[in-house]
């Protein structure tokens, strides 16, 4: 089964971890500054907070952006659930914005008219995470525009996303957000085996997530509401909790940064390769902005089912028979049986549903040879022709 999405790891990532496993800390030691640095350094952010995955990041995201009770969080339905849960984590609400057809990111046009419904509703959301779906940025200035007007904070879910760029500018710099979310799951683009990590721009943000990561407690006098009694003293001044990443995790974290542009350039090669083998067959191929570099975490197809005498279903089991480990990304999370429940339907999103009908993941990762690729391109075309029914 050639699979849908792999890690590279290489000798010198074991090496590394090898390396702390025989080290003084296995825990709170100098791998994570490294890691953190490492990260905020070549995306250009002034803080990195590492976690141990990015849903623990959007939870502190959230928390430290001041949401709760009473509050809306609005996301993309086209997501890992994990945007949409860190909202109710926090015991707010959650609402989502449809995607745009063209990039399966939330459209900023839907978000616009969205929001002044909500203004004359008296129910603006404080939070919108911004979801950059299979690693395609979405418009931030367009966000960042309607964020000023309306006065939301915004979170860049930026799972998909680390070493793309927008507008020239690595992804992360937050530039056009307060808080950037990256994940270093196994499938995404470096790995940490679990990890995650939150970036911001904003002093006061990076204090709060750094609290929230480990049990809200503190050893700076400072950030004390009550001197200390002594010098082994340390203070919990918020409930947090034990998100922390391991040096295990981190170092493996460094050795994986060393490779992240030439990862993002063979996704990007092997992406432009199945455009080109794919191109004349009865389905749709990821639309590219032109002012951005995506992470092509995902190659997302759409199937052209009015082409096609096979049903959705059948294209995506004639490709696992053929030993193609494709996959959906993303069953809309308003359809998901646990939001049904909180009051959402069918129907109140359709181009998310749309997508949902049509959306295949093909195989992408950067060890991928050509040949594979190849076998996912020849499998491909016999599950969308019509003799093969
Ligand atoms: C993978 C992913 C997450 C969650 O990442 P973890 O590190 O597994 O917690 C969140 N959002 C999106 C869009 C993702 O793809």
């Amino acid at each position: 089964m050639i699979p849908y999405g792999r890690q590279d790891i290489r000798q010198e990532d074991v090496e590394a971890v090898l390396e702390v496993l025989q080290s003084d800390f296995l825990t709170q030691g100098p791998q994570v500054p490294r890691f953190e640095q490492a990260v905020a350094e070549k995306v250009g952010a002034r803080h990195a907070l590492a976690v141990n995955s990015a849903t623990s990041a959007l939870h502190i995201a959230c928390l430290a952006l001041g949401l709760g009770e009473g509050d809306w969080l609005w996301t993309s339905p086209i997501t890992f659930v994990a945007s949409a849960n860190c909202g109710l984590y926090c015991g707010a609400k959650v609402d989502f914005v449809d995607i745009d057809p063209r990039t399966y990111n939330l459209c900023p046009q839907a978000l616009a008219a969205k929001l002044e419904q909500a203004e004359r509703d008296g129910r603006l959301p404080k939070i919108l995470v911004a979801v950059h779906l299979c690693g395609q940025p979405c418009d931030m200035q367009a966000i960042h525009q309607l964020a000023q007007r309306y006065g939301f904070k915004v979170i860049e879910d930026a799972s998909h996303a680390i070493g793309g760029k927008y507008q020239s500018e690595y992804i992360g710099n937050g530039r056009y957000s307060d808080i950037s979310v990256f994940s270093f799951h196994p499938v995404k683009i470096i790995t940490t085996a679990e990890g995650g990590m939150a970036l911001t721009h904003d002093d006061a943000l990076a204090e709060r997530m750094t609290l929230l990561r480990s049990h809200g407690i503190t050893r700076e006098p400072h950030l004390m509401t009550h001197a200390p009694d002594g010098p082994w003293y340390y203070q919990q001044v918020d409930l947090g909790f034990n998100y922390r990443m391991t040096e295990l995790q981190a170092a493996l974290g460094v050795a994986q940064m060393t490779r992240l542009d030439d990862y993002v350039a063979r996704r990007n090669a092997l992406a432009e390769r199945y455009d080109t083998r794919l191109a004349e067959l009865p389905l749709t191929t990821p639309w590219q902005h032109p002012d951005s570099v995506s992470a092509r975490h995902l190659y997302v197809i759409r199937l052209d089912l009015t082409r096609i005498e096979k049903s959705h279903r059948d294209v995506f089991e004639s490709l696992r028979e053929q030993g193609i480990g494709v996959n959906l990304h993303y069953i809309p999370v308003h359809m998901q049986p646990y939001y049904r429940q909180l009051g959402f339907r069918q129907g109140d999103f359709p181009q998310a549903e749309a997508y949902y009908e049509e959306a295949i993941s093909l195989p992408l990762f950067p060890t991928m040879s050509d040949a594979q690729q190849d076998e996912v391109v020849v499998a491909v075309r016999s599950a969308v022709s019509v003799q093969a029914s």
